[in-house]
């Protein structure tokens, strides 16, 4: 393992701003194939994707002293310290999404150009990344990896490789444009933005399905050879956006939860109660079939809040 510093920028006070990244390859006499960058930590609250990367790069470290790296792996676990270290999602001080900064050309700071070394070097080492995210504080997701509809084509087969247990295929908002995906998509470095549990939290056994997942797209795409490796990866359903049905609060109110993520729901089934200011609990329920991917899970419910996405199973 290779670990290279790209980017480091001094701080008035206390260590600097670093991002690392660590590269596993073969010998040098080998030929190389896919090279491959897997990335986490855009969101400084969202610990999942750097679990995940510490749990990958135990089997790289394995793999490559067994001479199973034809490839090259590259893992940036923390690419936004700063936000890190404070365990928020917005990088401190300037109080910006770096996630919404790629590809911009105007401003300069120090997260404009963190964000823009990032994309540099991803460009410049990858044939193909994955960004690793949670979800917020309010609401529970199944492992899922989203795909803007213009990359549906090039993205949806390699995701079906990553033991997720949904492909969600959505509409293109112009929000996207500033995120490091659709910049490297862009690019036609075909990236997969993985979303799974909830931020500030792990979640062990949606981790471990994702890594077996990684771990079977780098081997199927050459990247890792583990020899007779078959990961048992469960087959991922792909929905469209007229097969997600958003359910949201009706009014404000305390939902507490009756249901989890992952259940097949029939129409009519109970997902939780919102108990309203007039203390009268109102039941609400699922207004389709279908699995349950997306759940709250902060009581706290504004009027309009989403409380729940549902994914319509498809009859085969
Ligand atoms: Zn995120």
């Amino acid at each position: 393992m290779l670990s290279k510093c790209i980017l480091s920028v001094k701080t008035p006070a206390g260590p600097p701003v670093e991002i690392i990244r660590h590269t596993f390859s073969p010998s040098q006499s080998a030929k190389q194939t896919q090279r491959v960058s897997l990335v986490a930590g855009l969101h400084g609250d969202e610990l999942e994707g750097l679990y995940i990367c510490h749990r990958l790069m135990e089997t790289l470290k394995k793999l490559e002293e067994q001479n199973a790296v034809k490839g090259e792996v590259h893992v940036y676990p923390a690419v936004n310290p700063q936000a890190l270290e404070t365990g928020t999602r917005l990088w401190p001080f300037f109080s910006t999404d770096i996630n919404r900064t790629f590809g911009e050309k105007n401003t300069r700071s120090l997260v404009t150009e963190a964000s823009r070394t990032l994309l540099e070097d991803l460009k410049s080492n990858s044939d193909m990344v994955v960004d690793f995210h949670a979800s917020n504080l309010h609401l529970m997701e199944l492992p899922q990896i989203r795909i803007i509809k213009n990359f549906e084509k090039k993205l949806v087969p390699l995701a079906k490789l990553c033991n997720v247990d949904l492909i969600w295929v959505h509409p293109h908002a112009e929000i996207f444009e500033s995120t490091l995906g659709y910049n490297l998509n862009q690019a036609k470095i075909p990236t997969l933005v993985i979303e799974s549990g909830i931020c500030l939290r792990i979640h062990k056994n949606y981790c471990e399905q994702i890594v077996l997942g990684i771990l079977n797209l780098l081997h199927q795409t050459g990247a890792i050879d583990c020899g007779e490796f078959l990961a048992e990866t469960a087959p991922a359903k792909v929905v469209q956006p007229d097969q997600v049905t958003m359910v949201q609060a009706q009014n404000a109110g305390l939902f507490v939860k009756q249901a989890e993520v992952g259940q097949i729901l029939k129409e009519g089934e109970k997902i939780g109660d919102l108990i309203g200011p007039d203390q009268m609990p109102e039941e609400i329920c699922s207004p389709c079939s279908g699995l349950l991917f997306t759940l709250r899970e902060h009581p706290l419910t504004g009027k309009g809040a989403p409380l729940a996405r549902i994914a319509t199973i498809i009859e085969p």
